[in-house]
């Protein structure tokens, strides 16, 4: 995690910049020191001791949200910008680490509780024991949005689908985002062996941020996982598309879908949410600005609500206007939900307007 690619990195520093208008932290706050070059010159100059690591540069660092808006028109196909920043965050050899004091409630949370929001409020267990299927909900849609568990579960039990449910632990993407590799590797380990003991054979995630770190990051932790990882947008067009489940008409409908950054732009699942919402009678899709894999992050990515609530704020407030008025917003991400519900809008979550529609 801690290593870096510097050809990457300088190639980035001295670019022309083509990625300016796409990185929703540079639009939001405006300072060169937050463009995707900027951040890349902090880090290159950091990591080839010209720069201290103070609070300016790991903050100017650490403004990032992991959508990979900047991949969109980006020369250098092989850049993962964001990937390449988290390495201030990690300690080095000597022990040199960016960390900011935003962080640090999340963390302790995450030690003590394995998710960043306290306490959970479900501890699993409550389905069929040796079934194929683990659903993995991940700890921001239980802490913010219980209900759309039972949403699921619903969706599950009207496919007549045997699934199982575990207490599940945070998936150790928030640690790495914060800095504490071990801990993620730590929270990372409990998963695993709750993984495997289920004997489950498929593993369905509606937490994008969940779905990234088990496809990306769980090998590279040591712990590759047995089972085949699912997006939940996908799984359950599947159950449609069988004809397990039958989407009911719930009144004549204008949506409009955001694309949560790391389903559209790292899991290329753009069309699956659209069938989805097709799929029920008297929907009319109407589609936002920026959509598919060129969508503009909501501000939710890398829990920048918890890091930097302001920003995240400001970068929603973008977002929204980029939708077309009178369609209601419809998202399939528990950060974009979160973080588009500003100033009393109403976002719909996918499943749950499926589940709603699944009466039969
Ligand atoms: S992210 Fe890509 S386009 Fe943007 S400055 Fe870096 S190299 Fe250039
Ligand atoms: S990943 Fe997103 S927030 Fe980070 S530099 Fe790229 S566009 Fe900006």
């Amino acid at each position: 995690m801690a290593e870096v690619n510097m050809e990457q990195l300088l190639n980035c520093a001295l670019c022309p910049n083509m990625c300016r208008c796409d990185c929703p932290v540079l639009q939001a706050l405006g300072r060169e020191k937050v463009a995707p070059a900027g951040k890349a010159r902090f880090a290159a100059m950091y990591k080839q001791n010209h720069l201290e690591l103070d609070s300016e540069v790991i903050e100017a660092i650490a403004n990032c949200l992991g959508c990979r808006g900047c991949t969109v028109r980006c020369p250098f196909p092989e850049l993962n910008l964001c990937d390449e920043l988290l390495f201030a965050r990690t300690p080095d050899k000597e022990g040199r680490q960016g960390h900011l004091a935003s962080w640090e409630p999340y963390l302790a949370n995450l030690k003590k509780y394995s998710s960043p929001y306290g306490q959970k409020s479900f501890a699993g267990g409550r389905a069929d024991r040796g079934a194929d299927i683990l659903y993995f909900n991940g700890c921001t849609a239980l802490a913010n949005h219980p209900q759309s568990l039972a949403a699921v579960e619903k969706l599950f039990q009207k496919a007549g689908v045997s699934y199982q449910l575990i207490n599940e632990d945070c998936c150790g993407y928030p640690a790495e985002t914060w800095g504490d590799p071990e801990l993620a590797r730590s929270l990372a380990a409990e998963n695993y062996r709750k993984f495997v003991e289920s004997g489950a054979k498929i593993l369905v995630t509606s937490c994008p941020e969940c779905w990234l770190v088990f496809t990306e990051r769980y090998s590279g932790w040591g712990f590759g996982l047995p089972l085949e990882i699912m997006a939940a947008p996908s799984y359950f067009l599947g159950l449609v598309n069988d004809g397990l489940l039958k989407p009911s008409a719930i009144g004549q409908r204008t949506l409009s879908y955001h694309d949560p950054c790391i389903w559209a732009r790292s899991a290329k699942i753009t069309q699956e949410p659209r069938q989805l919402l097709k799929s029920i009678p008297g929907v009319n899709i109407k589609e936002p600005l920026a959509a598919g894999e060129q969508t503009h992050c909501c501000g939710g990515g890398r829990m920048f609500q918890l890091s930097f609530p302001k920003t995240a704020e400001a970068i929603a407030r973008r977002r929204l206007a980029e939708f077309p008025s009178g369609a209601a917003i419809v998202t399939a991400c528990p950060f974009c939900r979160e973080g588009l519900s500003q100033d009393n809008q109403t976002v719909l979550d996918l499943l749950e307007l499926l589940a709603e529609s699944c009466t039969k």
